[in-house]
């Protein structure tokens, strides 16, 4: 597997960062994953932008531009497709603030920031026909202020993820003070009441996903769906007719359990496929 690290590609196993990096000290930096179905990337250009407007807000100056990332990321592709992943790629792309001499929490930003970036398998996009039913968690978002920077500080997300996982769950699904619907641990959530298809609006409390925004752009040009982004409590979440959670490798992921309340009887309702039937097919040209 050819990964790339600052400037140079090579063999996964001769990847080497030094424990200085600040990446590794502070989790000082921001990454992203961009799925690729046989060399066709989804929203490559605004998760791109995404991890530029993150690099602007925690000053790094990274020194690639978009179309440099995007050959690096081509030849990537190129060179780990196989048989046993199918074309079916997740891109990692992780840039840190890199080295700096001692470990002390003010930045100079006067060493170069480590950009680091592998593939690795993903499924393939998920069939209408043979969907997966996620099961998921609930418990209060006990993560930071600034969710809407997509950092490599993960351990909130990571506790939080794990303590569904541990119980054979899919995935957490998270609630503010006032017991309102942030977003998952590593996904955002919508809802369908009577028709009407919702999201948490954005805020720092959760990240701006990029399939959260691509799908309601694919509903609002390319469907007669009503779609509301506004707040959604605990208890609209566990009476609404269908639930999903959305992230770049799972697409549109139907739920039909919430931490012991059935939703829909525990079956996939019937907006799903056509939500996620629209998504498949104007995917690649977001
Ligand atoms: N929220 C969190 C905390 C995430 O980590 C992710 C993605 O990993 C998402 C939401 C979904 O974002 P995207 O659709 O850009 O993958």
């Amino acid at each position: 597997n050819t990964v790339f690290l600052n400037g140079e590609f090579m063999p996964a196993e001769q990847a080497k960062i030094s424990p200085m990096d600040r990446g590794f000290l502070f989790g000082d930096g921001v990454y992203e994953v961009v799925p690729s179905y046989n060399g066709k990337y989804i929203g490559f250009a605004p998760h791109l932008a995404r991890m530029f407007v993150g690099l602007d807000t925690i000053e790094i100056n990274l020194g690639y531009s978009e179309s440099e990332l995007r050959d690096i990321c081509d030849r990537l592709i190129a060179e780990n497709s196989n048989d046993e992943n199918g074309g079916n790629l997740g891109v990692y792309i992780q840039v840190s603030r890199g080295v700096e001499a001692k470990r002390y929490h003010a930045y100079t930003n006067t060493g170069k920031p480590t950009l680091f970036i592998h593939t690795f398998a993903i499924a393939p996009p998920p069939s209408v026909d043979a969907p997966k039913a996620y099961r998921v968690n609930m418990t209060q978002d006990l993560r930071w202020q600034r969710c809407d920077i997509k950092t490599t500080s993960l351990l909130g997300n990571v506790m939080h993820f794990q303590q569904g996982y541990a119980n054979g769950f899919d995935e957490t699904i998270l609630f503010d003070h006032n017991d309102f619907v942030t977003e998952a641990s590593s996904s955002n959530v919508f809802i369908v009441k009577d028709g009407v298809i919702k999201t948490p609006k954005l805020d720092n409390h959760k990240l701006a996903g990029i399939t959260r925004l691509m799908l309601l752009d694919i509903l609002r040009k390319h469907s007669d769906f009503k779609v509301e982004e506004t707040d959604i409590s605990r208890s609209e979440l566990l009476a609404a007719d269908e639930v999903w959670l959305t992230s770049a490798t799972k697409q549109v992921g139907a739920v039909t359990e919430v931490a012991g309340t059935l939703i829909n009887n525990g079956k996939i309702g019937p907006v799903w496929p056509q939500v996620q039937g629209l998504f498949s097919q104007y995917m690649f040209e977001e």
